[in-house]
């Protein structure tokens, strides 16, 4: 049987060759394995493997996983649509948010994140596909958005994350990662120390990797299919 470890190795293999293809540098592209809806155990099981960085989006459900799993060296990072009402216990539980998309939310995440902890690394949520309804800051507000987060010290701006529009058109794709990475470079002309383009899902990696991703983040592939969120 196909073990968790197998299928996480499959998953290094084929961003190692995008990144090969692509001409990218050895390791410039990191692994978040999306662990939501999926059971503490197949978590060790990834860590065991090696994995430390790992992706929820249902906030209760997270923060048990995380109190239960306190013992092991795991990043968490938040990826789901981040409410006012749960912001608190992203503040206290999350190493990483890659959802934010609006001022308010940083405004609470800065106000609640408990002193003592390191700074919370922030990826601003962009909306590149022409889908309204999709999640994400408006490619005309990140510059505002930023310039926001970066007032304060207990937030860390590190990038911009994007979901792009479902589609099999891979030139659709393509133009919508590429935009997102217009939008990066052009963020890091005003802010050097970014260094996350957190762009590529198990179903276009090689798509993201190809317009400059450097985080992709799978679920699918390493977990198998997920469960119904108990949670919205
Ligand atoms: C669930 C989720 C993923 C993982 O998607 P897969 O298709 O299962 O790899 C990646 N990013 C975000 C924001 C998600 O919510």
């Amino acid at each position: 049987m196909i073990t968790i470890a197998d299928r996480l190795k499959l998953a290094y293999a084929r961003i190692a060759q995008a990144t090969k293809k692509h001409s990218r540098p050895e390791q410039s592209v990191a692994l978040l394995a999306v662990s939501k809806t999926k059971p503490q155990n197949l978590i060790v099981e990834a860590y065991q493997a090696g994995q430390r960085a790992f992706g929820e989006s249902y906030v209760q459900e997270a923060v048990e996983k995380i109190k239960a799993l306190a013992e092991y060296d795991i990043q968490w990072h938040f990826i789901g649509p981040l409410q006012s009402n749960k912001s608190a216990l992203v503040a206290e539980h999350f190493d990483w948010v890659q959802s934010v998309e609006r001022t308010k939310i940083v405004t609470r995440l800065a106000n609640q994140r408990p002193e003592g902890l390191a700074p919370l690394n922030v990826l601003i949520q962009v909306n590149i596909s022409e889908e309204s309804a999709k999640s994400g800051c408006p490619l005309e507000q990140v510059d505002e958005l930023a310039q926001h987060i970066s007032q304060y010290p207990n937030l860390r701006l590190r990038g911009l994350m994007a979901i792009p529009e479902k589609t099999p058109d891979k030139a659709i794709l393509d133009a919508q990662f590429a935009r997102l990475n217009a939008c990066f470079i052009n963020l890091k002309s005003q802010y050097p120390e970014l260094d996350t383009l957190s762009m590529g899902m198990s179903s276009d990696v090689e798509a993201a990797i190809g317009q400059g991703s450097t985080m992709v983040r799978i679920g699918t592939d390493i977990f198998g299919p997920r469960e119904q969120p108990k949670e919205k």
